[in-house]
């Protein structure tokens, strides 16, 4: 599904990327953990087309991401802040992308917004403005809002680090269910052990580069890194 070769990315003299290869399969659910500044929310801008690259490609099937227009809808973001307009009900927050980009009819907008608010469990949030609900309940309409324009893969970039445990808990089981259904998934996250249950594979970044990845069982108890256990440490 995506292919990176080579990526580079330096913003003026500061390298953050360096020659990084990775892949990710339709199914797969990618975990990427690293320290702060390790390049992670700059990997993945780059893959959503949110950051032009400085060398390198990313390939969605073939197709280089240069911006957010050529990944076509593919990929869905949803971010640590939520980004939901809140000027607009919930309801509207999802409607909207689907009449502006797909151009569905209302009725036909209202009725996926419904199906989908009713699948992360907030159906009876419909009328209401974001500001009303819990930063999960928020978390979880940014979710159903991605799905609306049903992409190959969705990225989330610390989904849960503005929320207390337990919303953080109702967003990763969104997230878990998600993956249950096959939903490809890349999620950037410090919450190591919410995603080690459904993570098929671990991707540990420091200073810029994949340093070790593999899946859960192997990088929390069979290899042997001194840079992923002294982060894993830290993080735990
Ligand atoms: P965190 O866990 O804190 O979110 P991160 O792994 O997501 O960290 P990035 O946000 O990708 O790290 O940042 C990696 C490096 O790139 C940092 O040194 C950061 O200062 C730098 N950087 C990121 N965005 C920009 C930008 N727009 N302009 C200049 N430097 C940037
Ligand atoms: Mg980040």
């Amino acid at each position: 599904l995506i292919k990176i070769n080579n990526l580079s990315k330096s913003f003026d003299e500061i390298k953050v990327l360096e020659s990084l290869n990775m892949q990710v399969e339709s199914g797969e659910v990618v975990a990427i953990i690293g320290a702060s500044g390790s390049g992670k929310s700059t990997l993945v801008r780059c893959i959503a087309g949110l950051e032009p690259v400085s060398g390198g490609e990313i390939l969605l099937h073939d197709t280089a991401v240069v911006n957010t227009a050529s990944t076509n809808g593919k990929i869905g973001m949803v971010f640590q802040n939520f980004n939901l307009f809140p000027h607009y009900t919930v309801g509207k927050n999802i409607t909207m992308p689907l009449k502006t980009i797909l151009k569905m009819s209302d009725d036909l907008a209202i009725a996926k917004a419904k199906a989908l608010l009713d699948k992360v469990h907030i159906l009876d949030k419909f009328d209401q403005y974001p500001n009303n609900l819990s930063g999960g309940q928020k978390q979880r309409v940014a979710i159903a809002r991605a799905l609306a324009l049903e992409p190959e893969i969705i990225i989330f970039d610390e989904p849960t680090s503005s929320l207390d445990p337990e919303l953080a808990h109702e967003v990763f089981e969104t997230i878990s269910d998600l993956a249950k259904e096959g939903q490809t998934m890349l999620i950037v996250t410090h919450q190591i052990n919410a995603i080690r249950r459904f993570a098929t594979r671990i991707v540990f970044l420091n200073q810029g580069k994949i340093e070790v990845e593999g899946a859960p069982d192997y990088i929390f108890n069979q290899v042997d890194h001194p840079n992923l256990h002294q982060f894993l440490k830290q993080v735990d």
